[in-house]
């Protein structure tokens, strides 16, 4: 059932094998630490990325030299600080949160992590606010994990705002194993997947809920 980690007994999911991966293949410091535990302090869901998801976000935004970022769907801050741990000198990263509660907490956490310089949190619908960051474009990366029935507009956006060579990252492309369902949201994803593939090199990384790569022709 699941593609190669089956057939080799390697397990995303074994605690003992993630606690040491993490902790050899760049550690937490206190401030993405504080971050990556906020939903144990406040009232928030735990649904931030994973810490190897983040350290990929992170690695793949080194690669590429990226000082402009785009994230739609801050939460409580934690890949935004790793984008933000990515940066270059007067790198910057612009995040969308819906939720002004949300977006108060990240800013915290933010400033605690030592990322306020380079963090921007603009709190409102994503499809009201993106039209207004065009001016500060293009972009080198947009990373979309917000309301998944919109991913196929984000896509969109991003393909539009990204400079040839950046990077359209989507998490949770396997839609919590709903990807393939009738529905807004399957459909919305799978147009996100096609239009990203067609417009890109693209992977769906196997990460545990999936994660969309690709890199802008
Ligand atoms: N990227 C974060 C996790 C984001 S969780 C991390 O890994 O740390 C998804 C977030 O998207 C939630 O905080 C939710 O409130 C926000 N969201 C949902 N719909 C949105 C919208 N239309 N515009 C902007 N943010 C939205
Ligand atoms: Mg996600």
């Amino acid at each position: 059932m699941a593609d190669n980690d089956s057939r080799s007994g390697a397990r995303y999911d074994d605690a003992a094998i993630n606690e040491y991966v993490h902790r050899v293949h760049g550690a937490h410091d206190a401030g993405l630490e504080l971050a990556f535990r906020t939903s144990e302090r406040e009232d928030m869901p735990a649904i931030q990325l994973g810490q190897g998801e983040g350290r990929l976000l992170e690695i793949l935004l080194r690669l590429i030299g990226a000082r402009r970022v785009v994230e739609i769907g801050t939460l409580a801050g934690y890949s935004a600080i790793r984008a933000a741990r990515a940066l270059g000198d007067g790198g910057r990263v612009w995040t969308l949160e819906l939720l002004p509660a949300h977006a108060e907490v990240a800013r915290r956490n933010i400033e605690a992590a030592g990322a306020a310089g380079a963090v921007e949190v603009l709190v409102g619908p994503a499809l009201e606010i993106l039209p207004g960051l065009e001016q500060h474009g293009p972009f080198d990366a947009v990373f979309i994990d917000a309301d998944k029935e919109s991913y196929d507009q984000y896509g969109r956006w991003a393909l539009r705002n990204l400079r040839p060579g950046g990077l359209v990252i989507g998490d949770n492309a396997y839609l919590f194993g709903n990807l393939l369902d009738d529905g807004p949201r399957g459909e919305a994803m799978r147009r996100f997947h096609e239009e990203t593939a067609a417009a890109c090199d693209s992977v769906c990384v196997p990460t545990p809920d999936g994660m969309v790569v690709g890199i802008k022709r």
